[in-house]
């Protein structure tokens, strides 16, 4: 694996995570490329064979070195605003390549997106078809649409991370969805390519993604049948990963494959956003304690990674393993690993049990590598941590720590 104890030391591919740290202080997440590749082509892999597009989710993490080792593998990317194209383009990933989602999308982003030329936009709503079709038309061109069905699937996770169900504000429901292809294909700019859908994330089960690409795919030949030049079907994102012990995951693989099942025959080609499944398990977080604590007979150490640097276990109660950087025999305690945050809220980790910690040592918070410096804030007045990409037997800072001056960047007073 990538990560392992090799005397004692966790290492990341050929490096050792407490010579990032001195390196590079803390906190900082850290990536392995290899495992970002290796997730990758799990999905490409599993679609050989057959037309498909492996389009990675930007938001999951947009740090430009991720997505230029994506970019050169060959993926396309899953964008929803404009600054994420900005930040693929830079990558150098194309725009062929990218499909444009999300409920929200501007006029403006619309025009730089048509003007770049995007494969296709994932459109959500009546008004925004308007919007393209009028923003297509300014520009001189034709916009690709799949429309992003609501096929009302439970994908049994997090309320806050569930998109699929009929009360959620994503998508357009199954019962007017034909509708408003109808709608969408009279629109002179427009042209009606694909159908869409992405019910959730941190799904620990593939039977709700096979149901929604079930219905999916009986939208789209019925579209077909009626005449629209729908070539393809994409399935959204959502796998889930194993943040702990208990948690099974299908593998990407045979996700993929339960879902190749269904498509194949069609002779669509198979679109998927996974933004998860390829690069959560390649990051952690590295933190130092700066201070230990007991209150009330609990144990805390404060540690100098923070709510603002990863926010999920405040806001979804979220569980990230956290394990030594370097290993010891010291007797095993029971604490809480808190943030300097001013939010009881802020916790990275409750009661775990780990080898007694003193102040200065190195913690590394496992599963951080998708939206964890993408949710990252300035709250506190923290600058944001620094990132690292670790390659093989070397390192690359590819983001630095920012420092007080960025922090009031573009302010006055
Ligand atoms: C967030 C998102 C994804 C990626 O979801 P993961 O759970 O990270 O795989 C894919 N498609 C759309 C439209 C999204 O909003």
């Amino acid at each position: 694996m990538n990560y392992e104890y090799r005397n004692r030391r966790l290492c990341v591919e050929g490096v050792e995570l407490s010579e990032i740290a001195s390196q590079c202080g803390t906190p900082t997440y850290v990536y392995s490329a290899g495992m970002i590749r290796e997730r990758y082509h799990a999905y490409a892999n599993a679609f050989s064979g057959m037309p498909s597009r492996v389009c990675y989710a930007v938001k999951a993490n947009s740090n430009l070195a991720v997505l230029a080792v994506l970019a050169k593998e060959g993926a396309g990317f899953d964008i929803v605003s404009g600054g994420e194209l900005f930040r693929v383009l830079r990558a150098g990933g194309k725009a062929s390549n990218t499909v444009f989602s999300g409920v929200g999308k501007t006029a403006d982003e619309i025009r730089y997106a048509i003007e770049q030329g995007v494969h296709s936009f994932n459109c959500e709503s009546y008004a925004e078809i308007e919007v393209l079709n009028r923003v297509a038309g300014e520009t001189g061109k034709t916009a690709s649409v799949a429309l992003r069905v609501n096929p009302d699937v439970n994908p049994v996770t997090h309320e806050y991370i569930s998109t699929g169900l009929k009360e959620n504000k994503f998508g357009i429901d199954m019962s007017v969805i034909e509708q408003a292809y109808a709608h969408a294909a009279s629109q002179q700019h427009l042209k009606v390519t694909g159908v869409s859908c992405h019910i959730g994330s941190q799904m620990l089960d593939s039977a709700p993604m096979v149901e929604a690409v079930e219905r999916l795919l009986a939208l789209a030949l019925r579209l077909k049948a009626s005449g629209l030049p729908i070539d393809h079907i994409d399935l959204g994102g959502g796998l889930g990963v194993k943040y702990q012990a208990t948690e099974d995951t299908p593998s990407i693989h045979d996700a993929v494959a339960s879902m190749r099942k269904v498509v194949e025959a069609s002779g669509l080609i198979a679109m998927v956003e996974p933004g998860r499944s390829i690069v959560a398990e390649s990051g952690v977080l590295l933190t130092k304690v700066l201070y230990r604590k007991n209150n009330g007979g609990k144990e805390f150490a404060i540690i100098d990674a923070a709510m603002n640097d990863l926010i999920r276990p405040s806001l979804y109660k979220a569980f990230h393993d956290v394990v030594p950087v370097i290993e010891n025999d010291q007797p095993t305690m029971e604490v809480d690993l808190v943030g300097p945050v001013c939010e009881s809220g802020d916790w990275i980790a409750k009661k775990r049990t780990l080898p007694t910690l003193e102040s200065g040592d190195l913690l590394a918070v496992k599963t951080a590598g998708a939206y964890g410096f993408g949710m990252a804030s300035n709250y506190n007045s923290r600058g944001r941590a620094a990132e690292v990409l670790v390659d093989g037997s070397t390192f690359k800072v590819v983001r630095e720590r920012e420092s007080w001056e960025d922090l009031i960047r573009g302010e006055s007073a």
